[in-house]
């Protein structure tokens, strides 16, 4: 049985977090896997520099939440670690932690400077055989990862699973994206971080979620939740639902179905009683339905090298934003994104539609352009 908790959270006030989290924590007997001495990791979504109203990062309410609970418990050594978009260098991370709210709170937890990173040996039978994972992570006895919920241009949700993708330290992550610019690879390669990283317990900030153009260039959308399971899968497939998304049209939690990871009759939820949205979350321009689930086997190889000819989205630069700050150009997995006359510029050819680009541009001057838009 895989418990997923969910609990009404209204707003980010200290004591209605502090709450939730205790609930959270207490339904999943939480207490009981601590040890004198224990070394824990929270990983939050730090994504880029971004400040805790403008919803793309875990908000530091949510984490200090969960830091209490632990110090109040007893545990001595906690590292709040991530690595962001961008260069994996302490300069980098400082800004980071400056402007989402994080270092105001540093004392009870020790916010991670170290840059460095140690290879993990992955599962028999995965397609990757290790992977390069930040030290906070691999030094970790117990692993705490905060996602926030969001719509992501490539991956369609950001939650608990994308959130470990962040275990890959910096500009190693667009090597990824090169390596599988097919979504459904990419989602493969994402399941198999997150159950190398394994995470012991995962919370989802879900009271002020985004919609739109995910993970950075979104829209704050208010849901007053917040949620924490030992599943992960799991807890993301039920959050998916409850934005109003259908879970099976999203690769990574299809191939999550299609692994055994979980299965949705054995899901039981717990806390408070939630209902769907009448209006769902607004998905990403770019957004592409996992449309080979619905295509029969035998059809799938041809109908897919044609469908994406024709749904794939392109990145499109709205000139006149641009301040051609290159962070666009250091993200691109293949390279292609030049700098001229101080601006990007950003060719159709080679483009694998990661969409690294819109995710990474401080001013949201990266838009998306496709031949056939999806249905509303
Ligand atoms: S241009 Fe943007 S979407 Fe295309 S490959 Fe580069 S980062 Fe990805
Ligand atoms: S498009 Fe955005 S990220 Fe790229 S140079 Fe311009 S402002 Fe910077």
């Amino acid at each position: 049985m895989s418990l997923v908790s969910i609990r009404k959270t209204e707003d980010y006030r200290q004591e209605a977090v502090d709450r939730a989290v205790a609930l959270h924590f207490e339904a999943l007997g939480v207490e009981g896997d601590l040890r004198p001495g224990m070394k824990v990791t929270i990983k939050p979504n730090l994504l880029t520099a971004r400040r805790p109203e403008q919803a793309v990062t875990t908000h530091p309410a949510v984490l200090l939440s969960v830091v209490k609970w632990l110090k109040e418990r007893g545990v001595e050594s906690i590292t709040v670690a991530d690595s962001p978009g961008g260069p994996y260098v302490a300069a980098a991370l400082r800004t980071v932690y400056a402007v989402s709210g994080l270092k105001a709170l540093e004392g009870p937890f020790k916010l991670n400077y170290d840059t460095g990173w140690r290879e993990v040996r992955c599962a028999e039978g995965f397609e990757n055989r290790s992977f390069n994972i930040i030290n906070p992570l691999v030094d970790a006895d117990y692993i705490i990862n905060i996602a926030k919920l969001k719509t992501h241009s490539m991956t369609t949700l950001s939650a608990g699973i994308k959130n470990l993708f962040g275990a890959i330290p910096g500009l190693q992550k667009p090597e990824f994206h090169y390596k599988y610019p097919e979504l459904r690879d990419f989602s493969n390669m994402l399941l198999e971080i997150a159950a190398t990283v394994d995470a012991d317990i995962t919370v989802i900030d879900a009271v002020e979620a985004m919609e739109g153009n995910g993970p950075n260039g979104g829209d704050m959308r208010y849901m007053g939740l917040t949620f924490a399971s030992r599943n992960l899968y799991a807890q993301d497939y039920v959050a998916a639902r409850l934005m109003g998304l259908e879970p099976e049209g999203i690769p990574m939690l299809s191939l999550a179905l299609e692994k055994g990871l979980f299965s949705p009759e054995d899901v039981e939820l717990i806390g408070d009683k939630v209902q769907a949205p009448e209006t769902p979350f607004k998905l990403p321009d770019s957004a592409t339905l996992d449309f080979m689930t619905f295509v029969p086997k035998i059809f799938r190889g041809c109908a897919h090298k044609v469908m994406t000819k024709i749904l794939r989205p392109l990145p499109k630069l709205e000139a006149e934003k641009c301040i051609g700050c290159g962070k666009c150009a250091e993200s691109c997995p293949p390279h292609i994104i030049k700098m001229s006359g101080g601006r990007a510029v950003i060719p159709t050819r080679g483009c694998i539609s990661c969409f690294c680009c819109q995710e990474m541009c401080p001013v949201h001057a990266i838009k998306v352009k496709r031949r056939l838009r999806r249905a509303k």
